[in-house]
């Protein structure tokens, strides 16, 4: 059966390959674990190499008749899904709180944006461009189509479980690709809740089930590499650390895999000396705090200017001092981190840069007893060589480093090999320009914390990535080109 009594949750535990849930081959399962309480969520099917191939297989089978689907029928499919998703928000939302930590109100709007990227890309699904024109020599006609690139494996990160997975099913599906699918270890079932949701309804419409599969393992590599090296995947998406992003780029070498890597941040918040305080504190609490700073978009930095610093730091610790910590279905404002190592890690780099200078105005402890939290910190007098600033943490600590001229500041903000989001606050017009010009970044907030939107391209530049999902650009992400000259 899709669901097994050891899930709380009414979620399918299985691998799903061809419309069917199933044990993984040699039977192992794994354990998801609530992060909030340490106790068991649900034995998940510990997929295997074997798994990966028979749901690559079922992927390939069914690719064919997918690209056949008239665009209308794969945009009603998506429709479906989107509001099928919405109507068991609250369902939904309690299993990415229990499997991921956030607290339930973050959860809610997780699934909101998730549900997003079906809506947004049921409606590009019938838009893939083309064109037809006369050669410049006038000898010829020229036609270019767009086409489904082929079998997708769709690489998952566990921070947003729903949203990760939609932005990257939703287009594919759009534009004809079947997918496999695989999930973080740590957070797989609702990313499995929403492929069922997907398998009921391709079932009811009596379309290719095969269109979506899923294997969740303990072992990512040994799902992943032999898929990546079978001539039958034609394109990888990838979210997650620039080192895995690295490793599976040399991997998709051999096979000249059409690649789209969304990889880490560092981004910097910056806030010039004519910024409206109050509203910058405002979106420093959204971009460094949105599910307890675990999000490559999260503000890993603030760089604030000389005259403001100390009144920002001191505001945003006020702020930070009255957030309750605890477990987010409880109602807390922020949840726990994801595991014991994501604690150890933050705590070493607010102990590296307390050892450097920087002041705890507020947090910079572990709460007592059991959960893997952290207290929101500030850190003032943050040095810019500090870890904290240099690598991206991936929790809820908010570095402050002064900085004395607008040139310095985006050599600060600069300073990295990441360039995926920044956030910048002027209400100088001609600042913002600049500031969105000179960061280097694919995506920059001005007067604004947060920046992700389905309808917007989502992506970085240098090692942050590769392509951007979302938007129109998320679509031809899963199309290739095809020129007829006639
Ligand atoms: P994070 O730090 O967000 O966990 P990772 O890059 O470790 O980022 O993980 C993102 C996704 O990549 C997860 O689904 C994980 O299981 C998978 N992954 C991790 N290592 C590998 C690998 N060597 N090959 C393929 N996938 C991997």
């Amino acid at each position: 059966t899709a669901t097994t009594a050891a899930s709380a949750h009414d979620v399918p535990t299985g691998i799903l390959v061809a419309g069917e849930w199933r044990p993984a081959t040699g039977g192992s399962t794994f354990e998801v674990v609530d992060p909030a309480t340490t106790e068991l969520v649900a034995q998940v099917a510990d997929g295997t190499g074997e798994d990966g191939l028979a749901a690559l297989t079922a992927a390939h089978d069914a690719a064919p008749a997918w690209a056949a689907v008239a665009p209308r029928e794969r945009s009603e499919l998506l429709r479906a899904c989107f509001e099928s998703i919405v109507d068991r928000t609250e369902e939904l939302a309690a299993l990415i709180t229990a499997e991921g930590g956030k607290p339930l109100a973050e959860s809610r709007a997780e699934v909101a944006y998730g549900a997003e990227f079906f809506r947004w890309f049921a409606e590009e699904a019938v838009r893939a461009p083309g064109l037809s024109r006369t050669a410049p020599a006038g000898a010829n006609r020229q036609l270019v189509h767009r086409r489904p690139v082929g079998p997708a494996l769709l690489i998952t990160p566990w921070n947003f479980p729903i949203a990760m997975a939609t932005r990257k099913i939703g287009p594919a599906l759009a534009a004809g690709c079947p997918v496999v699918i695989k999930p973080a270890q740590l957070t797989p079932l609702t990313t499995m809740a929403v492929a069922e949701i997907l398998r009921a309804e391709l079932a009811a419409r009596d379309l290719p089930t095969g269109v979506v599969n899923v294997v969740p393992t303990s072992s990512a590599k040994t799902v992943t590499g032999p898929v990546i090296g079978d001539g039958r995947l034609r394109k990888l998406s990838f979210t997650g650390s620039t080192g895995v992003g690295q490793v599976l780029l040399g991997q998709a070498a051999d096979q000249v895999l059409n690649c789209s890597m969304e990889l880490g941040g560092n981004a910097p918040f910056v806030v010039f000396a004519d910024a409206d305080l109050d509203a910058a504190v405002d979106g420093a609490m959204v971009a460094k705090l949105r599910n307890g700073g675990q999000s490559c978009v999260g503000a890993n930095r603030f760089l604030v200017h000389r005259s403001l610093a100390s009144r920002f730091a001191e505001r945003l610790a006020a702020r930070f001092a009255e957030l309750s910590v605890g477990p987010g279905a409880e109602g807390h404002d922020v949840g726990p981190l994801i595991s014991a190592a994501a604690v150890d890690k933050v705590d070493e780099l607010v102990t590296d840069a307390t050892d450097r200078g920087a002041r705890v105005l507020a947090g910079g402890s572990r709460p007592e007893g059991k959960g893997y939290f952290y207290s929101p910190t500030v850190l003032a007098d943050a040095p810019a060589d500090a870890r904290c600033v240099t690598e991206e943490i991936f929790g809820p600590v908010a570095p402050v480093v002064a900085f004395d001229d607008v040139d310095e500041a985006f050599v600060l903000a600069n300073g990295t090999q990441y360039g995926l989001a920044a956030y910048a606050y002027t209400r100088d017009v001609d600042l913002a320009m600049r500031a969105a010009h000179e960061i280097d970044a694919g995506m920059i907030g001005i007067n604004r914390g947060m920046v992700s939107d389905a309808s917007a391209p989502f992506g970085g530049v240098k090692q942050s990535g590769l392509g951007r999902e979302g938007g129109a650009a998320g679509l031809e992400e899963y199309l290739e080109t095809l020129y007829v000259a006639m």
